[in-house]
């Protein structure tokens, strides 16, 4: 479950050790975006304590809320190795934008093929 989580904050409850717990919100998916209280010190130094902060969200929220959240998660690695990818062309020395200016060109002349032969088409 920890790779499920991220603190959110420091709280007013105080755990077993009579600190401070911190807030933590979970992304399982049965418990997605449920936040709870847990022990603020470090892995190992922990006591056991932890509570709910939030009720329960219905099953059919919580799957779409995790669907939701994979598919965010998806697009930013996508959107980082299309960064990855535009910064190697760069340093091979390949513009991308002067490329996708010749494509727009191809496209339009491939267009305006297609106009002209249904035109022809529909004179015979
Ligand atoms: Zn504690």
């Amino acid at each position: 479950m920890s790779q499920d989580l991220s603190a959110t904050g420091q709280s007013t409850m105080n755990c077993q050790c009579g600190i401070a717990t911190r807030i933590f919100i979970g992304f399982t998916p049965t418990n997605v975006v449920r936040r709870f209280y847990k022990c603020s010190k470090p892995n190992g130094y922990k006591c056991d304590y932890w509570k709910w902060v939030d009720d329960p969200l219905h099953p059919r929220v919580a799957n779409f809320i995790h669907d939701l959240k994979k598919e965010n998660d998806n697009l930013h690695r996508e959107k980082k190795a299309l960064e990855t990818g535009m910064v190697i062309l760069k340093v091979f020395g390949i513009d991308i934008e002067e490329n996708c200016e010749c494509l727009d060109e191809i496209n339009v002349s491939k267009s305006e093929q297609v106009v002209v032969d249904n035109e022809e088409g529909c004179c015979q």
